[in-house]
């Protein structure tokens, strides 16, 4: 994928997920009369008010903001939200996470002209600004006491350079985090929202100590025209530097509220037009909230054109709620809000013209982008059913087991369920011939697109079962679906493996691969294998954050390349060894600062920026896996008990998560309790840290 488009898709996939930070529960009764789009408004197009005294040096997160002009407090119509700071003014952020250092060196670089310093204790960068905007609750409480009443006749609205950065951004508005934290309970640091505009350039930080428990300074870039003619001239963020506020990268909470049911219907009554119907149950984890959130797609883009997504109705517990949907974001005024434990029932309908036929295809699919309220990571672990009708002769494909199926009237309806917690469900429909099978508990169907395709079903059929048993061996827990559904994509180059559904392109099809001689030495059976692994990891321990990325996508790569070395036995054309020299070319193109569980941080403009995260994820990852394995049988001092142990692992860390939120810090105890020493150490240098292991 070239680079730049997926630039633009990233963030449409991966919303950004600010959850709440804050104190003022108290003022939530005035935040009540309001609706959250009245408020959201007035946040985005604040109003100037009095100056403050003597601001002096503003501390924010880690950023020192050093006023040189006058400073003035920020009004969301008449209520303080923030504070306004003119120029010439600098902005000087440090960046002391130890692992965040050298990525923020390295983006920085990457991404800008700005020069970061590098200190013993810290990477600096200082740039000057023209004009800054600082939302925040807890910020404009700060000033209370200081400000005098607005100047006669000076300027009152907001900058103009604004409001083209708040034009449908791909990133968070600061109205959504401050109207989180308004109905968020307990107290605590409050969450801070920074836009600062240069003479070239500007940036965006948001501070969150509450929700995510982490600060991040973004460059703001403008997609040019040449990119995207529908997205041309919306911004998006680059990121610059993240680090964690009063934690590890590596400790990770849930989210205020946690999604742990979806119950979905969805009709595609004519030609490109589906209205879903989402129930989410959501339960509170901890402080008593009251905003729930969710990425939702507000347009899907087909070439050049933009189908709009509508949202109908918005209800809670069976009555009508306030809602807001802006930005790719669904916000839901709870009210009461939900103290922990205490659940509520989320119904949203939204509708458009958006099964898109690509190209002209005899297909759609709501695939893993956000077609549906689509919690963060570390706000679902939802079980889920669902109900879909498509007109004939379309053939409908739905993650989970199926439940029902029948014609009627001319319709096609699927109901299906998947009885674990599950993310990224995916719908699909289009003209398929279906073969499948039955073997090792596992429905599996192959679906060939328009054109019959026995010999390709039937070979694709053949090695799933092959990869599955080799993965029930090798990981000692049986396959996590009941049903899989393997469904050629007309396109070329690319596979995905949602729950239950794995979407494959066209080549895993053709049949001019079928000699046995060259069936395993194919980069399309290991990306055909790896989509299988898939079912594994992350669908069985999950990822609660973007961090976890490795521990799906490196696992997956390691596991089918020992399994494609396995199928492969006898026939003499793959080795395990293949794969390490194809990873080992891979890691040496890294730049520097590129840390793998960082890798979904990474900044840059050019293709070899984005090759860099490939390469972590698809390359150092299973290097790092297979240095792990190798320097376990050197201290057991027997190839054997090494293989032992790190086999061990990886079947314990599935059995200890079954369907629940895992993460590399469970990694490291399990493995602290196999071997009986710390290993901490070791993941800090190769998994948290830059250093690539030598492998033979
Ligand atoms: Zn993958």
């Amino acid at each position: 994928m070239p680079a730049r488009r997926l630039r633009i898709s990233v963030p449409a996939l991966l919303v950004v997920t600010l959850a709440a930070g804050g104190l003022l529960l108290a003022s939530a009764s005035q935040a009540q009369v309001q609706t959250l789009s009245g408020e959201a408004d007035r946040l985005d197009r604040p109003r100037l008010g009095g100056v403050v005294r003597n601001a002096g040096p503003i501390k924010v997160g880690r950023a020192v903001i050093t006023p040189g002009g006058a400073v003035r407090v920020l009004l969301a119509g008449d209520e303080p939200c923030g504070l306004w700071i003119g120029g010439p003014s600098t902005l000087t952020y440090r960046v002391e996470d130890r692992f965040s250092r050298p990525l923020a060196k390295r983006n920085i670089r990457k991404a800008t002209a700005f020069k970061p310093v590098d200190a013993e204790d810290a990477v600096t960068v200082t740039v000057s600004f023209d004009e800054a905007l600082l939302w925040g609750w807890e910020l404009a409480a700060r000033v209370a006491g200081s400000t005098e009443a607005a100047p006669e006749g000076s300027p009152a609205g907001a900058p103009e350079w604004l409001a083209p950065l708040l034009d449908r951004p791909f990133y968070d508005a600061p109205h959504l985090a401050l109207l989180a934290e308004r109905r968020l309970g307990g107290s605590g640091p409050g969450v801070a929202h920074g836009l600062f505009h240069g003479r070239s350039f500007d940036l965006r930080l948001v501070v969150d100590p509450r929700g995510d428990r982490q600060e991040t300074l973004f460059d703001l870039e403008r997609i040019p025209r040449a990119d995207s003619v529908v997205y041309q001239g919306r911004y998006y963020g680059q990121e610059l530097a993240a680090q964690p506020i009063g934690r590890s990268w590596w400790e990770h909470s849930p989210a205020a509220l946690v999604a742990e049911h979806q119950s979905f219907k969805i009709d595609n009554d004519q030609k490109r037009h589906v209205t879903v119907t989402t129930t989410t149950r959501v339960r509170g984890t901890g402080d008593l909230a009251g905003l729930w959130w969710a990425a939702l797609s507000g347009e899907v883009t087909e070439d050049n054109r933009s189908f709009p997504v509508t949202v109908r109705a918005v209800e809670v517990n069976g009555r009508p709620a306030d809602f807001l949907f802006r930005n790719d974001t669904l916000a839901v005024a709870l009210d009461p809000p939900l103290g922990r434990d205490q659940t509520a029932e989320v119904k949203v309908v939204h509708e458009g013209d958006y099964a898109i036929r690509y190209g002209g295809d005899s297909f759609w699919s709501l695939g893993t982008w956000a077609w549906f309220p689509t919690p963060p990571f570390h706000g679902w672990l939802a079980t889920m059913d669902f109900e879909v009708r498509v007109p004939e002769p379309l053939v409908p494909f739905v993650s989970g087991t199926t439940t029902g199926k029948e014609s009627r009237d001319g319709f096609t309806v699927v109901k299906s369920r998947l009885d674990q917690p599950m993310q990224w469900p995916v719908v699909a429909a289009g003209k398929y011939n279906v073969y499948s099978d039955r073997q090792l508990d596992v429905a599996a169907t192959v679906a060939t697109y328009v054109r019959a395709n026995e010999r390709g079903a039937k070979r694709l059929l053949n090695n799933f079962y092959a990869a599955t048993e080799c993965y029930q061996k090798l990981l000692n827990v049986p396959f996590p679906f009941s049903e899989v559904e393997v469904i050629e994509i007309n396109q070329w180059g690319f596979g995905q493996a949602p729950p239950g559904v794995i979407f494959i392109t066209q080549e895993a099809f053709n049949s001019v691969l079928e000699e046995t001689d060259r069936l395993f030495s194919e980069g399309i059976n290991g990306r055909y294998l790896h989509e299988i692994a898939h079912s594994y990891w992350p669908h069985v321990p999950k990822m609660n954050s973007e961090e976890e990325n490795w521990t799906s996508e490196s696992f997956a790569d390691y596991t089918s390349a020992v399994c494609l070395d396995q199928l492969a036995g006898g026939k003499g054309t793959f080795r395990f060894q293949n794969s390490l020299d194809h990873w080992r070319g891979n890691v040496k193109d890294l730049g520097d600062g590129a840390s793998l569980y960082l890798a979904n941080h990474l900044a840059g403009v050019n293709f070899n920026d984005f090759l860099d995260r490939q390469n972590l994820l698809y390359s150092k990852g299973p290097v790092v896996l297979h240095a792990l394995r190798l320097e376990l049988q050197k201290q057991a001092g027997s190839a054997a008990q090494g293989d032992r142990q790190f086999w061990s692992l990886l079947r314990s860390y599935l059995k200890s998560f079954p369907y629940k939120w895992a993460g590399t810090r469970h990694l490291v105890g399990i493995l602290n309790q196999i071997t009986g020493s710390d290993w901490q150490p070791w993941f800090e240098r190769y998994v948290y840290g830059t250093e690539i292991p030598v492998v033979r």
